[in-house]
């Protein structure tokens, strides 16, 4: 069952997943771990140290996925670690408000201009929920717009990604999201201005928000259009929409700033998670005070969580932002460019079709020709030859994202021995590549 034919047969990974199945659906917390895009058996992590993963057979590999972005110091950094251990040993959670939620809360509106406010909570699909019931309170109105291929979280009216081309009323993406749910989100193509403004033309009145990623990573890396993000902070503004800008994948990675350090386009709301909570459960929403006002216990909308600023994650998250000083963002740049030049040269010796795109430090390799500017352009990628590439970089030690949609993360502690881990994996994994029959 779920054989590939690199995986060797009979390993320990193999055991627990076949114990998760039996207890947890598809063995897997979260579904892309599960390996369905690209065939064989997880690898159920050991442990984690700078730029490396270990798995329960004693396999180490160069990890690519940093736990999908918030390791940027690289796993187990010793000031992240003793921030986290010296805020165990005096509690694990008190329910009631203590100094660290005051100082990460200082540090994340110190340094991005248009936080006035945040509201601490533990997920970044708690931070755009909670956003789009904010924006939806503060306008008085139902309507919401998103883009195709922008992921933000699991909250129901934002899981529906809908047909390409034309302003469409959104079909929910998931059983269990009611047509009521998704029919109030409206799905435009990526970098499409005329859809965005065709869209406000006719339901602009009823619009409370346009949510995007600041700088899609989840359909792989899908930067912004030259002046689209202000096109679409304008567009809002004109209607009395608000404008939300989701950097919970960008946000302290893309740049110290994140995406508003690139472009510094100014959003009404934004929303954060991932870097910011050091690898614990922490995230978080702000933007400006006049809207954050609107939140209870100060307005009418409510929002809570038991364990939102939990002194463990605070603290965690403010040594990590600390320690990401601008030599980490010079290194990560640098090195994802090493990264991304190795595996294009690799992929173009062997005649495979690709394109390398970044966002500040963030870059994604697709597996197609042409460049992608949206969700329809990424669909194009060969994922059959992506499952080759990937499961031959797995065989020589490097752990990539295992989906062809995602993006390639770095951290400080990838140093020389790991990109030569990783030069030395790409041709054999670029062999693959090209042997793969055509998706
Ligand atoms: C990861 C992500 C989310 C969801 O965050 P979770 O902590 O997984 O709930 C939301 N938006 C973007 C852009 C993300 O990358």
């Amino acid at each position: 069952m779920n054989a590939h034919p690199y995986e060797p047969p009979e390993t320990q990974s193999q055991h627990l997943f076949d114990r998760a199945r039996a207890v947890t659906p598809g063995g897997v917390n979260s579904p892309v771990r599960a390996f369905g895009a690209v065939g064989g058996t997880p690898r159920f992590i050991a442990s984690g140290e700078g730029a490396y993963l270990t798995d329960v057979d004693g396999n180490r590999y160069v990890d690519m996925v940093c736990s999908w972005g918030p390791l940027i110091l690289g796993h187990n950094h010793p000031a992240v670690l003793e921030a986290a251990l010296k805020a165990l040993q005096s509690g694990t959670s008190y329910g009631a408000p203590s100094a660290g939620e005051v100082e990460l809360a200082e540090e994340m509106v110190a340094r991005i201009a248009p936080l006035q406010q945040v509201r601490l909570v533990s997920s970044g699909t708690e931070a755009t929920m909670s956003a789009i019931r904010l924006a939806r309170g503060f306008t008085g109105r139902t309507k919401i717009v998103k883009f195709a291929g922008c992921y933000h979280g699991h909250v129901d009216s934002l899981l529906a990604a809908a047909g390409s081309g034309v302003a469409t009323f959104a079909l929910p993406d998931t059983p269990g999201v009611t047509g009521a749910q998704a029919g109030d989100t409206i799905v435009l193509p990526y970098n499409d201005v005329e859809a965005v403004q065709a869209a406000f033309q006719t339901h602009g009145a009823e619009i409370a928000c346009l949510i995007t990623e600041a700088a899609p990573g989840n359909m792989g890396i899908v930067p912004p259009q030259p002046g689209f993000n202000q096109f679409l902070a304008d567009v809002c503004r004109a209607h009395g929409a608000l404008f939300i800008s989701d950097e919970v994948m960008t946000g302290f990675r893309a740049s110290r700033e994140g995406v508003y350090g690139i472009d510094g386009v100014v959003p009404d709301l934004m929303t954060f998670g991932k870097v910011m909570g050091g690898g614990f459960p922490a995230a978080a929403f702000g933007g400006r005070a006049d809207v954050m006002g609107h939140l209870a216990p100060v307005g009418p909308v409510y929002q809570a969580g038991t364990l939102s600023g939990n002194p463990v994650a605070t603290a965690a998250g403010l040594a990590t932002l600390r320690h990401c000083t601008p030599d980490v963002y010079s290194h990560l740049d640098t090195t994802a460019h090493e990264i991304a030049d190795l595996a294009s040269e690799a992929l173009a010796k062997e005649g495979v079709p690709h394109t390398v795109q970044f966002a500040g430090t963030m870059f994604s390799v697709f597996f197609t020709g042409d460049p992608v500017a949206n969700y329809e352009d990424a669909k194009k990628q060969d994922t059959k030859a992506y499952a080759e590439f990937f499961h031959a970089m797995l065989n020589h030690g490097v752990y990539l994202p295992p989906s062809s949609f995602e993006a390639w993360f770095v951290s400080a502690a990838h140093d020389a021995a790991a990109l030569e881990t990783i030069a030395e994996a790409l041709p054999h994994a670029a062999r693959a590549a090209a042997a793969a029959e055509k998706s």
